[in-house]
């Protein structure tokens, strides 16, 4: 079996970069369908959002349709134009929902606008008596208080015999607030809630659960799942081990190796003394490559809490940020590498297969969607398939 993160067929571009990320397609399609089956009766859609949380929605998109995915959630109506072109037969469904002046591309590209509010419901009943039928998507909120029609407004809805026959959902969803701590009573809440509502909508699709909620078992499953963050194989449910696979690796270039002595001082600041003669890697790749500021440790005085900085992965060892992470720089202490071990040149592993996404985005004080979210547009991107 080949590597997942060979780079056999790299370009030489690539090989050179200053900063680079390898991203495992194979990966990606086990994910989705491990959450696939993981979903038991339900189907499971796919969450690309936000370039597939970083990944590239175009290669994501059209990975996972080969994979068999059939329903895709996009955050906003261009995404789902993009995605359009990679996933022709598949439900592209618009969680912002729509609004005057974007209903051209719910039609041009045949997406399902997620219907949030009373005022979404009134501009789609008028678009579609205008443009003819087309489907819709309700957004019910059950707890979480950011969008979706009240339980109440939903009911009614179900309810009224008068609303126009073009008027067709083909599904209704809730979003989890807590589904990341199975002991949290909002979870089961939640679900009470809004089995009312799928009741109510009795014979279109219902969906409740992203990531987290496909763990609290069956019950949360409903007919459609939205599994996002798990694909990408970043953790979804909080203190237990992750299952799924990591996806993406990101690397920085070593720009130079330096020796500095004991008591002098490292980065902006200067605020981390060194308490031994130390050797020093300078990787290049920073804070507007999404390698957080907030990753420096601790002792570096940047922020009041006790966790200490984010480590990176080189020649088998695991070697701690030295110093505030600057815009394009990162300082390692590789004090503790055998020096013929690493030279200028090499690749330092920021997060990926040998240094978990989430390890380091605790150390940054966030959650992996975050740091996968925030990888920029400096980094040369390798895409593997080795199936
Ligand atoms: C982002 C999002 C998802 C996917 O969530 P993950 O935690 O990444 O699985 C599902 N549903 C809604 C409404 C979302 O906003």
């Amino acid at each position: 079996m080949t590597d997942a993160f060979d780079l056999s067929e790299a370009s030489d571009e690539f090989l050179a970069a200053p900063a680079r990320l390898t991203i495992d397609l194979t990966a990606v399609a086990n994910n989705w369908r491990d959450m696939a089956k993981r979903s038991g009766k339900a189907r499971a859609a796919a969450v690309v959002k936000a370039d597939a949380y970083g990944l590239g929605i175009e290669d994501v998109g059209r990975t996972l349709y080969h994979a068999g995915a059939r329903d895709f959630f996009v955050a906003v109506p261009a995404e789902g134009a993009t995605l359009r072109a990679y996933a022709p037969e598949a439900r592209i469904f618009v969680l912002s929902g729509i609004w005057p002046g974007a209903e051209h591309f719910f039609f041009d590209y045949d997406l399902v606008p997620v219907l949030a509010s009373e005022e979404q419901l009134a501009f789609w009943m008028s678009a579609v008596a205008e443009h003819g039928d087309h489907p819709c998507a309700l957004h019910v909120d059950t707890g979480f208080n950011r969008l979706g029609l009240s339980i109440e407004e939903a009911l009614a809805l179900a309810d009224d015999v008068s609303r126009p026959a073009s008027f067709s959902p083909v599904l209704v969803l809730s979003h989890l607030a807590c589904a990341d701590d199975p002991s949290s009573p909002m979870n089961r809440q939640q679900l009470e809630s809004f089995r009312r509502v799928s009741a109510a909508f009795e014979g279109i699709d219902s969906s409740l659960s992203a990531s987290a909620g496909i763990f609290l078992g069956p019950e949360y499953h409903f007919d459609l799942t939205r599994p996002g963050i798990a694909i990408y194989g970043g953790e979804a449910v909080n203190g237990v081990p992750n299952p799924m696979r990591p996806t993406i690796k990101a690397e920085a270039r070593i720009l130079q190796i330096r020796e500095a002595k004991a008591g002098e001082s490292v980065s902006y600041g200067a605020s981390l003394k060194l308490a031994r003669d130390s050797r020093l890697a300078i990787a290049s790749a920073g804070y507007a490559d999404g390698y957080q500021r907030s990753v420096s440790g601790s002792g570096v005085g940047l922020r009041q809490t006790g966790i200490a900085g984010a480590h990176g992965f080189i020649a088998g060892h695991k070697v701690p940020v030295a110093g505030r992470v600057t815009m394009d720089l990162t300082i390692f202490d590789v004090t503790d590498v055998p020096a013929n071990a690493i030279a200028a040149g090499d690749y330092i592993e920021l997060f990926g297969p040998n240094m978990p996404l989430d390890d380091v985005a605790r150390a940054a004080g966030t959650i992996g969607y975050e740091l996968l979210t925030s990888v920029g547009l400096r980094y040369e991107r390798h895409y593997n398939e080795t199936e």
